[in-house]
């Protein structure tokens, strides 16, 4: 299985092995990812959370790879009402994106035979999700490199929530890598020296 980043608005990730291929978080434009993809059959599109971030590019990959896209219906909420991203960040955007698909705690994906799992993380936003695959675990915005963590001044946000998924995320193994909703990438072993001072 194999993970490619692309960094932009948020990082969008093409998971592939064997032919077939999922998108995480459309947050690049789909000329940086259409290139990449060109071989590959797109089975779906994963939003990590319901932050405008990271979906703002939706529209584009549905029209190219014409397949369902998913997100944890706890944050339906913050989609269908976006009018917080006015209040918080000055922006006014109306788009509300289709999302077709639900995901929750213990639901797979399998790419060209390998299994993706999704693990709920709530705390940065209530439907918050993980996406564990080889060695890796995709994770939203919960954690990032140098140990910063997810901000939970957005509705739904919940400290003592993103403080368990922090723990839970810690639990993977030391050289698992860890793909952040924004930044590069680390190993497990890296965050837990970087947030141990905020576990306990
Ligand atoms: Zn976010």
């Amino acid at each position: 299985m194999e993970i490619k980043l692309f960094s932009g608005f948020s990082n969008t990730y093409l998971i592939f092995y064997d032919g077939e291929g999922i998108i995480v978080d459309p947050g690049n434009p789909i000329s940086h990812v259409k290139e990449y993809a060109r071989n590959l059959e797109i089975t779906a599109i994963l939003i990590t959370h319901g932050h405008f971030d990271h979906y703002i590019y939706l529209e584009e990959y549905k029209r190219e790879f014409n397949c369902p896209t998913y997100m944890n219906p706890k944050d339906r909420f913050l989609v269908d009402d976006p009018s917080w991203i006015f209040e918080k960040f000055g922006i006014h955007l109306d788009y509300i994106p289709r999302i077709e698909g639900e995901l929750r705690e213990g639901d797979e994906f399998v790419i060209g035979g390998k299994t993706l799992r999704i693990i709920e993380i709530p705390g940065h936003s209530p439907g918050s999700v993980g996406i564990v695959g080889e060695k890796f675990v995709i994770v939203g915005d919960l954690i990032f490199e140098g140990g910063g963590v997810g901000r939970t001044d957005i509705p739904g946000g919940d400290e003592s929530l993103l403080k368990e998924s922090i723990r839970r995320i810690l639990e993977f193994p030391e050289d698992f890598w860890v793909y952040p909703g924004h930044g590069k990438p680390f190993k497990i072993g890296d965050a837990k020296k970087w947030i141990r001072w905020l576990l306990f």
